[in-house]
């Protein structure tokens, strides 16, 4: 049955609300996104027809700060995954202490279908349409699912222009270095993943040398994930894509398997490895499971055969609420995506400061300041479950919540 992304945030925020004893004006601003733009964007493809696409951006809450989330390009992207995306951003920079709001944007697309020009031509057209409401000061853009620095670059430019000429790298984070990007960016999100698994692992007594790991996603965020974690001598057993994957019980190098992708465009074939379905790697005999794909992956239909000791959420939304209940009485612990994801807004944040203050960091800086934010957080997180006897992910919410809403009081909108 198809799950709703909405209806599963929603759910996740009312049974925090419960636990704080939120007051209900508080619960009900946060229940629903302050503002949703929607956008049909006309876009001029490559052999001379004209092409319409549907946009959405979504602005969840900014009582802490500006709106800030990705732009995702996706052919399953809805008004409503648009809404949830964007209240998992407000309750992620709430656990991380950032001083922003969450917003997200998409596209219904599957860019693997646009040239390179008409890829550049739909993101400038579609960050014109949203562009009244977007800036460094109101919603910050970012990459997510599809999204990459390249299209960030654009994206900034074309804000420059539609805003009348002014040079405005502080508009969107994600961008390539040389037109305001931070260092540490690109895989600022698998570190801070990994940190995060190191970690609990730490609390639930694994050694990180010689566990074992399936990783679910080989984008931006599970194929770096899968790179830290080997270097902390983690044995990958197997990675999967949207299409499958591959198993190899003695240890895939997710360095080799980024060059054979590159080289093959697949990461099927891999030597040595035999083929597994993204079902099978779901419910592989391994210590850690990192889900770094998309929404609705962990379900009540196979939350009862999961077998791994540690789910680390590196997608948003990879777990349903059913699920969280089986894996919790099943003794899994799971580390939440609001928490285990945070590393790509929290190195964002750092590249925008950087804009406003026109000075750049060294990578040496830039990763020991998401060292330092990504164990703090764990540590509130863990004392808040330890404290209230709760799951990661109820306690995750319990800390950005309680933020949430001294900023919501201190601002005199309750
Ligand atoms: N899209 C990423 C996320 O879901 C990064 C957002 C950002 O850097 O603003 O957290």
């Amino acid at each position: 049955m198809e799950v709703n992304p909405l209806a599963v945030a929603q759910q996740q925020l009312d049974m925090a609300a419960e636990k704080l004893q939120l007051d209900p004006k508080i619960h009900a601003i946060l229940r629903e996104p302050m503002r949703v733009m929607e956008v049909n964007v006309p876009v001029k493809m490559d052999d001379g027809t004209v092409r319409v696409f549907k946009g959405y951006r979504s602005q969840h809450n900014d009582a802490i700060g500006p709106a800030k989330g990705g732009i995702r390009f996706h052919p399953d992207v809805t008004m409503d995954e648009v809404k949830a995306l964007s209240m998992w951003m407000t309750f992620k920079c709430g656990v991380l202490g950032l001083p922003y709001g969450g917003g997200k944007g998409g596209v219904v697309v599957d860019p693997k279908t646009l040239s390179q020009a008409e890829l550049e031509r739909l993101s400038r057209a579609y960050i014109a349409a949203i562009a009244p409401i977007v800036g460094p000061e109101k919603d910050i853009p970012a990459p997510d699912v599809n999204t990459n620095s390249q299209i960030m670059a654009w994206m900034m430019d074309e804000f420059s222009k539609v805003k009348g000429g002014v040079t405005s790298p502080g508009v969107v984070t994600g961008k390539p270095i040389i037109v305001g990007g931070s260092l540490g960016r690109t895989e600022a999100t698998g570190r801070g993943c990994a940190i995060i698994i190191r970690e609990a692992a730490k609390r639930l007594g694994i050694k990180l040398q010689g566990a074992t790991a399936a990783v679910q996603g080989f984008g931006n965020v599970g194929s770096a994930t899968a790179q830290f974690l080997a270097q902390a001598g983690v044995k990958i057993i197997a990675v999967t894509k949207s299409d499958g994957g591959i198993v190899k019980h003695d240890g895939i190098d997710p360095d080799a398997l980024l060059e054979f992708r590159k080289k093959t465009g697949n990461i099927k074939g891999f030597p040595g490895s035999s083929p597994i379905s993204n079902a099978e790697l779901l419910t592989l005999d391994c210590d850690i499971l990192v889900l770094a794909a998309l929404e609705n992956q962990i379900t009540k239909e196979n939350a009862g055969q999961v077998r791994a000791r540690l789910i680390a959420e590196g997608a948003n939304g990879p777990t349903t609420p059913e699920a969280d209940a089986i894996l919790a009485q099943r003794g899994i612990t799971l580390a939440p995506d609001i928490l285990v994801n945070a590393g790509g807004v929290t190195v964002s944040y750092f590249e925008w400061v950087q804009n406003l203050m026109n000075y750049y960091w060294t990578a040496e800086e830039v990763n020991s300041r998401l060292e330092r934010k990504m164990v703090e957080a764990f540590e509130a997180v863990y004392e808040m479950s330890q404290k209230y006897q709760v799951t990661l992910r109820m306690a995750a919410y319990m800390v950005s919540i309680a933020r949430l809403a001294e900023a919501i009081k201190a601002r005199g909108w309750v």
